[in-house]
């Protein structure tokens, strides 16, 4: 689930704890258009929940179990990392079919087929969760806004549409520029990198829509309260659907999803170059 009354986690009235309290302070706005990564985490992200220590630890953690990296590895110019998101998890099951099928048990397997698919292709993978807990929004959005040249792909299962298509949700309009400050609250972090979510979701939709007879051609714009806090060109790509009577049918487009998702990533690559590093080739 995703949007609207479909997802109560995802419409654009929620706010979590910290958003709009949290900010970047971008020190490379002219490269915005490019999609700078020059931007820095203000400590100023009172810990509303109580838990800003924890999720950095949580955060850390994951980074680490996920890749070995650390703040301190050096890497290379350009798109190199994809931060994978199967949403929901925990408690928080997602849709719901008759036959049982829940949507935060087949993202979690589907982002594993996700994953080698783009490995293959020679990203480095850092999932937001690895098994059945449930990080916040920021949490996942932390993970890839700590990243420097990283594109995030959240994966949903509808519990409507056509059975057996998919579409790719990018985030509707946000204001772009910083406030009276010189920051970008957090909670409209997506907003400079609005352009290229679209160009990488219009590639993956295409990748998909190949693949899945029926999906739109292009990606749809929404308002994904995921991709609002992510600071790096982000997309939600949904599966129709968990009511389907076997789940075979539904695992069946794992690997068409795993190829597509990677070779939409990839054909994007190119447009994507990291501040600072602009000339030099991915
Ligand atoms: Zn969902």
């Amino acid at each position: 689930m995703l949007l609207g009354m479909r997802c109560k986690l995802s419409w654009r009235g929620v706010r979590e704890g910290g958003a709009g309290q949290a900010a970047i302070s971008l020190f490379a706005l002219p490269f915005l258009t490019t999609a700078a990564l020059g931007f820095v985490w203000r400590a100023n992200s009172a810990p509303a929940q109580g838990a800003a220590a924890q999720t950095t630890a949580a955060i850390a953690a994951t980074r680490a179990s996920n890749t070995g990296l650390t703040a301190a590895t050096p890497r290379s110019a350009g798109l190199n990392i994809v931060v994978l998101d199967p949403a929901h998890g925990g408690a928080d099951y997602g849709a719901r079919g008759a036959e049982g099928v829940r949507e935060s048990e087949v993202v979690l397997e589907f982002a594993g087929q996700l994953r080698r698919g783009l490995e293959s292709q020679g990203f480095q993978v850092v999932q937001t969760r690895l098994g059945n807990e449930n990080p916040s929004f920021d949490d996942r959005s932390a993970i890839a806004n700590a990243q420097q040249g990283a594109v995030f792909v959240s994966l949903h299962i509808a519990s409507t549409g056509l059975p057996g298509t998919a579409r790719v949700y990018v985030n509707s309009d946000l204001p772009t520029g910083p406030d009276p400050t010189g920051l970008i609250p957090w909670d409209r972090a997506q907003g400079p990198f609005l352009s290229l979510s679209k160009k990488l979701g219009d590639l993956v939709q295409a990748q998909l829509t190949q693949r899945f007879r029926g999906s739109p051609d292009v990606a749809q714009r929404a308002a994904v309260r995921q991709l609002r806090t992510t600071a790096a060109p982000a997309i939600a790509v949904e599966l129709s659907s968990v009511i389907v009577e076997n789940r075979n049918d539904l695992d069946r487009m794992a690997p068409g999803v795993a190829e597509a998702v990677a070779r939409g990533v990839a054909a994007f690559r190119p447009t994507y170059v990291v501040a600072g590093t602009a000339g030099a080739q991915p």
